[in-house]
């Protein structure tokens, strides 16, 4: 945080990155269109364009308010066909991307990264630092690779790699899949790694209205785990070892399962709590609790405008999602009956319930994975933690960090139903 209280990122205001990279991205897009689509060939994993923006515009570009600043994309044909395999439409993405301003989310994370999300709530833009651009770049034949064998994936699902330079300064962007609703309340949000080493929210988080906790605050939350249906309990462990075996190939180490709880039960209780409060209050008086995006609001708060708001928000969840694969029920290809479908719910959560067998909807993939483990220092941390839960040899340590992540997940974060909790008495054999 700059001066003034606004958002700077290498001391460039938060606000003319975002406007920016918007023309940008409009730009590169655009520019795509007199591209004749063609099979991949494997220097388009490698080629860079690069343009100018300056304030009076030129024959391509248009004028503009901001400082000037050129725009590199990286391998842009290699992307179109990677949002092409998502079944995003060009239109569609510079819709998403350009059309309305997009919002900054306040990160948890100590990297200091940026994260804008656009205003359909699926895009995620996340500034990333040189070596992980550079990391990027070099995975993609292989993640190329990877997704044409296994779109069903709880990997991050890129999206488009650019670079906005201005005053010498370089911000590194990366456009990728959203993983958390934001029209919804998530009760609780976790980044697991699998690790108990100091894995616990800081006091600044926790004190945040929606605090991404760790895994040991998870273990404390959840002492049972959380419980699956049988076929779906397989299907995510299945995905996840899957998508570790990739990653433990490229030698990448510290990334995390984020996940997003929405308690069904405790979503109605708090419905009708809020119904009761205005019943007795005659006046609207300010409501206890955060109100967000008006899930909250007392009957009084809610005028007519509020209204019309609340239609488009329902339309808007209810619309299918614009990347294919990519809610969390379809990324790990799974198929069960969703419990109870709820209007005001976004599709794709998978159906959970903790330990007192309230309904959770789960909101889940594995994220920030551009750590290779040859960026020895940023990964100090990685290695005591590792040293600590008891690897002793570094050459495995890609292995060792996969290992111990599934081994969390599939025994103290997803546990199966057991059967004797189903409808139907259990049938020993
Ligand atoms: P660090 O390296 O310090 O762990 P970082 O800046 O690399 O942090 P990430 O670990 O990628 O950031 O993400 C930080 C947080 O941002 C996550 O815990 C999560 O709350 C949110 N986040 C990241 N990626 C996504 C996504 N694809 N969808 C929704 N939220 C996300
Ligand atoms: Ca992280
Ligand atoms: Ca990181």
């Amino acid at each position: 945080v700059g001066e003034g209280g606004e958002i700077t990122y290498k001391k460039i205001q938060s606000s003319q990155i975002m406007g920016s990279i918007q023309l940008g991205i409009q730009h590169a897009i655009g520019g795509l269109a007199s591209k004749p689509e063609r099979d991949l060939l494997m220097q388009d994993f490698m080629t860079v364009e690069t343009t100018n923006f300056p304030h009076e515009g030129s024959n391509h570009t248009p004028a503009h308010h901001y400082s000037e600043f050129k725009f590199k994309t990286y391998a842009p044909i290699a992307f179109r066909y990677f949002r092409d395999l998502f079944g995003i439409q060009p239109d569609d993405f510079l819709m998403s991307m350009c059309s309305a301003p997009l919002r900054e989310l306040s990160n948890p994370g100590a990297s200091g990264s940026i994260f804008y999300l656009t205003n359909d709530d699926e895009f995620i833009i996340k500034t990333v630092q040189h070596k992980e651009g550079e990391f990027l770049q070099k995975l993609l034949p292989g993640y190329y690779l990877n997704l044409d064998q296994n779109p069903r994936t709880l990997l991050p699902k890129f999206f488009g790699l650019y670079c906005y330079q201005c005053n010498s300064k370089n911000v590194r962007l990366v456009a990728m899949n959203n993983l958390l609703p934001s029209s919804i309340k998530l009760h609780q949000k976790y980044d697991l790694k699998g690790s108990t080493y100091k894995r616990k929210a800081n006091k600044g988080e926790r004190q945040k209205t929606s605090p991404t906790y760790k895994d040991l605050d998870f273990m404390e939350h959840h002492t049972e785990g959380l419980f699956l249906e049988a076929d779906t309990y397989n299907a995510l462990i299945k995905t996840m070892q899957r998508d570790c075996r990739v990653l433990e190939s490229f030698k990448i180490m510290d990334y995390s399962l984020l996940v997003g709880i929405h308690n069904l039960d405790e979503a109605q209780r708090e419905k009708s709590e809020a119904r009761k409060r205005t019943d007795s209050q005659s006046e609207g008086d300010d409501a206890e609790g955060e109100p967000r995006k008006g899930l909250n609001r007392t009957r009084s708060e809610q005028g007519r405008e509020d209204f019309t708001a609340q239609v488009k928000r329902t339309q808007s969840i209810n619309r299918q999602r614009l990347v294919a694969h990519s809610t969390a029920m379809e990324s790990i290809q799974a198929e069960s009956e969703p419990i109870d479908e709820e209007d005001d719910v976004p599709p794709g959560g998978i159906p959970a319930r903790n330990a007192r067998g309230e309904r959770l909807l789960l909101f889940l993939g594995i994220i920030d994975i551009l750590q290779s483990y040859r960026l020895r220092k940023k990964l100090e941390h990685t290695w005591k933690s590792m040293i600590h839960d008891g690897d002793t040899v570094s050459v495995h340590r890609p292995n060792f960090y996969a290992q111990r992540f599934l081994d969390f997940m599939a025994k103290t974060v997803f546990k199966k139903i057991p059967s004797s909790l189903k409808h139907s008495p259990s049938k020993r054999k």
